[in-house]
């Protein structure tokens, strides 16, 4: 069932009563639907839950306006390819569902200091804010959300803890092509030819991650990384950081779980990705080693 007037939810979620027994899983997206998105949505199925699936390119999470409107969508494309799928409701709020708010837009402290957050300003207000009006209109039991975008999963958690909600977050691993490049709507605006290119994000962060392990890495290495990268097409690094996973910190002597995060200009286009380095790490005087086990 689509439902395209925010107003029109409530009553269409109690006609549905009897399916509502089941628990609510909640999958925002912004559309041009593919492979990731469709691993949230089987996910929720295999779960036998009532699904909830938002397409709605937010405008409040762009930074430059150009970037909003060249985003890729395909609304005829994404209903075809749902149309098996066992979605109860598809939600396609109006542009009038992000405009005008008559409160504030939700304030991100430390979380919004960091990767994304600088790099691309009001971001992560944008999608705060709007997660936080569907998080007040579902009342999902659950919220899916892919680890591509990982910083966002954390502002997530924060507003949903900070609201009181009772939404449980789930996060699911990145999927992505066979070359390694994580699957991004973003991707159809690079030309083919030149994803191989693109391609080496994903085998920088696992050399990174492999040199870690096995001799570490002195952190400013990090910048022979990027100027690999930039010889071999990429247009700019935004950023190249091993952070905490938990709450994005610089890592130091305490032994914590850390990720590889990344953001780059391709083809004029933001592309990000994350690797989780699979041991324990510390930081000492710039240098991050692998806590032997
Ligand atoms: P988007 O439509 O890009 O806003 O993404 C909607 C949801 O799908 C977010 O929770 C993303 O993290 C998730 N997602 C996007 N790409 C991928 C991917 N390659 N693998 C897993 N999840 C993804």
């Amino acid at each position: 069932m689509i439902v395209k007037k925010v107003s029109d939810l409530e009553n269409t979620l109690e006609t549905l009563k009897l399916e509502r027994k089941k628990k609510i899983y909640f999958i925002p997206t912004m559309g041009s639907l593919h492979e990731g998105h469709l691993s949230l949505i089987k996910f929720a199925e295999k779960k036998k839950a009532f699904i909830i699936l938002s397409i709605f390119v937010n405008p409040l999470q762009f930074d430059d306006k150009k970037d909003f409107k060249k985003y890729p969508r395909d609304l005829r494309k994404d209903l075809r390819i749902i149309k098996d799928l066992k979605i109860n409701v598809v939600l396609l709020p109006e542009k009038s569902f992000a405009k005008n708010l008559s409160f504030p837009k939700i304030k991100i402290k430390k979380l919004d200091k960091k990767l994304c957050g600088i790099d691309r300003p009001g971001h992560f207000l944008g999608v705060a804010t709007v997660v936080l009006k569907f998080l007040n209109l579902i009342r999902p039991n659950f919220i899916i959300l892919g680890e591509k975008d990982f910083q966002q999963i954390l502002v997530i958690k924060k507003i949903i803890k900070d609201f009181s909600l009772k939404t449980k977050v789930i996060g699911l691993p990145i999927v992505r092509e066979e070359s390694g490049l994580a699957l991004s709507s973003r991707n159809k605006l690079i030309p083919e030819k030149k994803t191989k290119i693109a391609a080496n994000i994903y085998t920088c962060l696992k050399q990174i991650s492999e040199g870690i392990i096995t001799n570490g890495l002195e952190i400013k290495k990090l910048e022979s990384y990027k100027n690999k990268l930039l010889r071999i097409g990429i247009e700019k690094v935004n950023y190249l950081e091993i952070l905490k996973e938990t709450n994005l910190e610089v890592l130091d002597h305490k032994p914590s779980i850390a990720r590889i995060f990344i953001s780059v200009k391709f083809f004029g286009i933001k592309l990000i990705d994350n690797f989780r380095v699979p041991k324990r790490l510390v930081q000492k005087n710039g240098l991050i080693l692998n806590l032997k086990d």
